[in-house]
C-alpha cells in the first residue's frame, strides 16, 4: 500500500513503483503544477486566472461528481489548454474501497471526462490520498498512466500556513517536478496567496509551467 509522504517523495519510494510518473525529469527549467479535487466555483477559476497570468498550463486531477455539477468550469479549464486526468467519482480512498468498487467509481469518472476530453494516450489517473492498494494499481496500470507527485505543497494541511507552504513548496520542487496542490475550497484562502507567489518566484528564474 502506498500513501502521502511530505513535501518531498522519498526516492526509495518512487523507486518500488517505476511505471508512475512522480517527475518528468528533463535539463530544462520545466515544473508540471498539478491541481486535484476540482472542479469547483469556489476555486477552479481563480487557480485558472493565476495560471493565465503566467501562461502556465497544468494538469487537474478531476472528481467525476464535480464534473457532472459544473460542466462550465471543466469546458473552461479543458478551453485553456491544460489536462485534465481522473480522481475518481466520488473521491475514494483506496485503501477502504474493494477493487471492484475502486475500478467502478474509476470507470464512472473516465466516462463523464470523456466527454469533455480527449486523451492522446492512455488517461492520466491520480488515486485519492494517493493510496491504492496493490490489486488495484495492478490493474489501473493496464489502463491508466497513473500520476503521483514528488512535491507535496501541503496546501490542504491545517497544521501549516501559508506561508511556510509556499516557502516549502518552493524549496523542494526543481526541474521536471510534479507539484501537488488542490483546487477545493478548503485550500482555497491559502492558495490565493501561494500560487501566485510560487508562480512569479519560478517564472522570474525563468521556469515554463507545461501540462503533463
Ligand atoms: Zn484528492
Amino acid at each position: 500500500m502506498i500513501g502521502y509522504f511530505p513535501y518531498r517523495t522519498p526516492k526509495w519510494l518512487q523507486s518500488l513503483f517505476p511505471s508512475f510518473i512522480w517527475s518528468q525529469p528533463t535539463p530544462e527549467k520545466v515544473l508540471y503544477l498539478t491541481f486535484d479535487d476540482g472542479p469547483v466555483p469556489e476555486a477552479t477559476p481563480m487557480v485558472l486566472d493565476y495560471l493565465n497570468q503566467y501562461e502556465a498550463k497544468a494538469t487537474f486531477f478531476c472528481v467525476g461528481d464535480n464534473v457532472t455539477r459544473y460542466p462550465e468550469l471543466i469546458r473552461q479549464v479543458v478551453d485553456d489548454g491544460h489536462t485534465v486526468g481522473n480522481h475518481t467519482f466520488h473521491h475514494l480512498d483506496g485503501w477502504k474501497t474493494t477493487k471492484q468498487d475502486f475500478m467502478l467509481d474509476v470507470k464512472m469518472c473516465q466516462q463523464v471526462l470523456d466527454q469533455y476530453y480527449q486523451c492522446d494516450g492512455k488517461p492520466l489517473m491520480r488515486p485519492p490520498y494517493g493510496r491504492l492498494k496493490r490489486a488495484q494499481w495492478k490493474t489501473l496500470n493496464q489502463q491508466f498512466q497513473i500520476v503521483m507527485w514528488n512535491v507535496l505543497s501541503g496546501d490542504f494541511s491545517k497544521k501549516i500556513d501559508a506561508s511556510t507552504c509556499l516557502k516549502q513548496s518552493i524549496r523542494y520542487s526543481q526541474s521536471g517536478s510534479v507539484v501537488l496542490f488542490h483546487d477545493s475550497i478548503k485550500t482555497i484562502d491559502k492558495l490565493k496567496s501561494v500560487l501566485p507567489n510560487f508562480l512569479r518566484h519560478f517564472s522570474q528564474l525563468g521556469f515554463k509551467f507545461q501540462r503533463l
